[in-house]
């Protein structure tokens, strides 16, 4: 059985930790890909000391060069990446597509990032004082660690990796202890790619564990942390407690708003990709679509129609629309939400049981399920499921619809579909979430845009798009006087 080995100073190494977690295939629990260590804190601490060794030396390398060696990073996991979708879809559950959409935005963003190795640039600003000189420069913040999710184990690790080593920081990464496989993969790039020796340190263990150790050691200057609300935001009290920087990404509950003059084609179908593509296991993941009284019943129709025909099944067989939830658990977790919204009296259209017919009955399958006539303050409409659940609420005006978008406490994407331009300016100047999409579906995001959401979604700097680079970097600002004289007057 493969034991998957920790990252620390350039070498693989076995990890000390006698418990391990086993690396279960969601469509089929029978088949096990190997056991992810549970870690010490010891060794928690050693890949922090690596990091913090390595840092002086990959602070002198400039920033261009360490941009070079992401690009290369980016071309190995572009080699690689049918091998790296392959295990992703084994261990996580999505489908190969999905999957292969997966690396090809690792591929992009650590391009991207590579190539802003040139552009790290500060800015001159003229000052007050004749013959003196202002201008800032960045400077990477020291060791930084990096905490993610299951649900995207390929990109999400290189959109805090990438941009955090072309700025110049040493990185501890842990990743999601259910999705073992993908990390190694992925830090395999960039270690071949040339990354020296402790400059990225891999440690797998379990958060509950380990977590503290990764924020409370004394060289950690910063978290980016990817994951659930409640956690997140005791990761980022921890971070403040010590003064050092932090950016959490967490929940969503994203909606989508449908305008009685929207191309109901165009919107059915966006709002059936957010809603069930990855088994609804995204953050972008759409789950609650707000219908206008005229077009609810033919919208409802239509996507009931496309929903009934998904084939579920392994994600690696041709033909699959859906695969699994991540696990046993995410199974029963959405399970308990559905029937948690029959009993608030939501009216459930189609699915809203565990899928168990035939090979099915091996994996982690709950049919893709939709719910009408939700009401905004029902917890189906509020809180996070996480998986192929699609609540629908009808309104009578584009206010109503507008205030229950906004009830939710996250904030992360959003859409809405119509052909009305004043409502697409009113909708985007209102909308509380940091990404939002007109006419087009809540998933998906380019590496040059910025990423991430308000309200209880997100706190600290944006991922992604040149803001990451405000978030890995600190910012100095140097005055130099070539007059040579003696300034006189107030100082100020
Ligand atoms: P999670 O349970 O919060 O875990 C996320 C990571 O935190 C894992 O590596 C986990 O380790 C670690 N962790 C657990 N306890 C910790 C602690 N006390 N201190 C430090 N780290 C700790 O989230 P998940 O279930 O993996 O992921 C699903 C969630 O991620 C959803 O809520 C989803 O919306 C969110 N998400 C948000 C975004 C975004 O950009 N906003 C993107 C993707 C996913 P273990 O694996 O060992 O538990």
């Amino acid at each position: 059985m493969t034991v998957y080995r920790n990252s620390i100073n350039g070498a693989w190494c076995e990890s000390r930790g006698t418990r391990r977690v086993a690396n279960i295939n969601p469509a089929n629990t029978a088949d096990v890909l190997g056991e992810t260590p549970l870690s010490t804190r010891e060794e928690a601490v050693a890949a922090l000391d690596a990091a913090a060794a390595a840092f002086a030396g990959w602070r002198r390398t400039p920033a261009p060069r360490r941009g070079e060696i992401v690009t290369r990073a980016a071309r190995l996991l572009a080699e690689r990446k049918e091998a790296i979708a392959r295990t992703l879809v084994r261990e996580e559950g999505k489908i190969l597509s999905e999957a292969l959409g997966e690396v090809q935005r690792s591929i992009n963003i650590a391009e991207f990032a590579g190539a802003h190795g040139r552009r790290l640039t500060g800015q001159t600003i003229p000052l007050e004082l004749p013959e003196n000189l202002g201008y800032t420069i960045r400077q990477p913040l020291g060791v930084v660690s990096l905490i993610t999710p299951w649900n995207f184990p390929a990109a999400i690790p290189v959109w805090k990796i990438a941009p955090a080593l072309v700025s110049g920081n040493t990185v501890v990464f842990k990743p999601a202890t259910i999705t073992p496989a993908t990390a190694a993969l992925v830090v395999e790039c960039f270690i071949e790619a040339g990354v020296p020796p402790g400059v990225l340190n891999m440690i797998y263990g379990s958060g509950n564990e380990i977590g503290d150790v990764l924020i409370d050691h004394p060289a950690v200057r910063a978290v980016s942390f990817t994951g659930s609300t409640e956690i997140g935001l005791d990761v980022y009290r921890r971070a403040a407690a010590r003064g050092i920087r932090a950016q959490c990404e967490m929940g969503g509950k994203n909606p989508v708003i449908v305008m009685e003059d929207a191309d109901l084609d165009l919107a059915v179908a966006g709002v059936f990709a957010g809603a069930f593509g990855s088994t609804g296991q995204r953050c972008t993941a759409t789950s609650r679509v707000i219908l206008m009284h005229p077009v609810a019943d033919a919208f409802l129709e239509r996507i009931v129609t496309l929903t009934r025909a998904m084939r579920l099944g392994d994600g690696l067989q041709p033909g699959i629309d859906m695969g699994p939830c991540v696990d046993a658990a995410q199974m029963h977790k959405v399970l308990d939400y559905v029937a948690v919204a029959r009993a608030e009296g939501a009216e459930l259209l189609c699915g809203g049981a565990r899928a168990d017919a035939g090979d099915l009955a091996r994996g982690c399958f709950v049919e893709p399920t939709i719910f009408d006539r939700a009401r905004p303050e029902m917890r189906i409409s509020c809180e996070e499921v996480f998986g192929p659940v699609l609540a629908a609420i009808r309104v009578e005006s584009f206010a109503e619809a507008m205030a229950a978008a906004n009830t939710s406490e996250f904030g992360l994407t959003s859409s809405i579909y119509t052909r009305d331009v004043s409502h697409v300016f009113r909708y985007i100047d209102e909308i509380e979430t940091g990404i939002t999409h007109v006419n087009s579906p809540t998933l998906g995001g380019e590496a040059q845009m910025p990423f991430g959401g308000m309200k209880a979604t997100g706190v600290g700097p944006r991922e992604q798009g040149v803001e990451v680079f405000d978030f890995y970097t600190e910012t100095k600002a140097v005055y130099i006087d070539y007059t040579g004289i003696r300034r006189e007057g107030k100082l100020y």
